[in-house]
Order: structure tokens, then C-alpha cells, then sequence
């Protein structure tokens, strides 16, 4: 299965695509992760990644695509992938079906998840991750504790917010969203690749939601 999920930030595309992992046996595929960690690593493309992910704004083409070529062609990516965040504009889309055609694998679905925008801002600012694990926690629907600490990690360290979720950043990625990112649900859709689901739900009736389309697709491969 070769699936993309798209949404505004804070939709929970990642939180629906770890659980995606184990369901269909293939990996999720973050640009925001991939280019978090090459920031953290302080690599070249890294650190130019990071001005733009502090300002809201998108990483530039031309790193977002090295960084998918690369992922794409590990060995765990052959029998599909979930990717999460990618592609956020037309560039991005185009590049990403030429590189799946050049190997005969086309996306299988793009899900769209709807959330209404009151409901973004609330998760966005409740969002908290483990430096440790990564896990990401809401302090809305999974209160961690005050101070909040993971309590997945033997240590339990001390949960942080992302540079990016704080408040002007937001507003700045929710634009970015709505005039880059949003258009590309037409484009899908004049593919006939487009899954719209409600996402404004407790993550358990999401994913059921999400099963419900991905299914049919699995069994028809
Ligand atoms: P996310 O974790 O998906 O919310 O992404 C965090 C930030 O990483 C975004 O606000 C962008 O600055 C950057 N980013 C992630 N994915 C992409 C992408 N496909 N294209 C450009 N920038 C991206």
C-alpha cells in the first residue's frame, strides 16, 4: 500500500499513521521528523531547514525532495509507506509521481483528513513530545502529569513543546496550509485518489474511519 496523508498540521496524521505502522507492515514516512532530525544532527541542509520550520514556513523543494528520495529508496519502503506531511505543495506532488512512476509503483490513496480550524488551535497548543521516545502526548485528551513527563521512558523525562507549535508559528503554518498544501486535495481528486474523512473524533473512532477506506484498497492489491 502506497498511501499519503494529508491534513492541516495538528489533524493527526502523524498520531494515525503509527498506528498504520503495524496494521499494514509499512513505515510512516515524516517529512517534518526526516527534517527535525537533520536539523538536531546540524547538517548543512539541516540548519537551512530549521529557519524555515521556526518561521511556519515550508522547507525548500529542492531539500524536501532529497530527503524523499532518500527515505523512499531504503529497503523498508519497497512494499509501501504511509507518508505524513509530503508532498505539501504541486512541486512537491509532480516530483513525488515521477519518482513512483519511474519504478512502476504509483500511490495506491491520498486521505485527507478534515478537522475544523477551533479544534487545530486546541491540539496544537496542547501538543507535547518526548525528547527521549518522540512520543507525542495532548495535555487536552492525554494529561501526562504536572509537570508533564513521558510516562513511556524509565526516566520520565520532562515532556517539551515544539518551537514550531507556539501560537504566531501556528497561524503561519495554518496559511501555509490553506494556499499550498489544501489545493493539492483537487488535484488527487481529479485522479480519483481522494479520501475525505472526518477527523474531528477521538482517535479511536479516527482510525476506525481511516481502516474503513484503507481495506477495501488493501484487498483489491
Ligand atoms: P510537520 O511535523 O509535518 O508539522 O512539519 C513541521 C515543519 O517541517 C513544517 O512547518 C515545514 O516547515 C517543514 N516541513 C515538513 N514537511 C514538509 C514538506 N513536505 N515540505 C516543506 N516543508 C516541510
Amino acid at each position: 500500500m502506497r498511501i499519503v496523508l494529508m491534513g492541516a498540521p495538528g489533524s493527526g496524521k502523524g498520531t494515525q499513521a503509527q498506528r498504520l505502522i503495524e496494521r499494514f507492515g509499512i513505515p510512516q514516512i515524516s517529512t517534518g521528523d526526516l527534517l527535525r532530525e537533520a536539523a538536531a544532527r546540524g547538517t548543512p541542509y539541516g540548519l537551512r531547514a530549521r529557519a524555515a520550520m521556526d518561521s511556519g514556513a515550508l522547507v525548500a523543494d529542492e531539500i524536501v525532495l532529497g530527503i524523499i528520495r532518500e527515505r523512499l529508496g531504503q529497503a523498508d519502503a519497497a512494499r509501501g509507506f504511509i507518508l505524513d506531511g509530503f508532498p505539501r505543495n504541486l512541486p512537491q506532488a509532480e516530483a513525488l509521481a515521477s519518482m513512483l512512476d519511474t519504478i512502476g509503483k504509483p500511490l495506491d490513496v491520498v486521505v485527507l483528513f478534515e478537522v475544523d480550524y477551533a479544534e487545530i488551535v486546541r491540539r496544537i497548543s496542547g501538543r507535547r513530545t518526548c525528547p527521549r521516545c518522540g512520543r507525542v502526548f495532548n495535555v487536552h485528551t492525554h494529561p501526562p502529569g504536572t509537570p508533564p513527563h513521558c510516562d513511556q521512558c524509565d526516566d520520565r523525562p520532562k515532556l517539551v513543546q515544539r518551537r514550531d507549535d507556539e501560537e504566531v508559528t501556528v497561524k503561519r503554518r495554518l496559511q501555509v496550509y490553506e494556499e499550498q498544501t489544501r489545493p493539492l486535495a483537487e488535484h488527487y481528486a481529479a485522479q480519483g485518489l481522494l479520501r475525505v474523512i472526518q477527523a474531528d473524533a477521538p482517535v479511536d473512532v479516527v482510525t476506525a474511519r481511516l481502516i474503513e477506506v484503507l481495506e477495501p484498497l488493501e484487498r483489491a492489491q
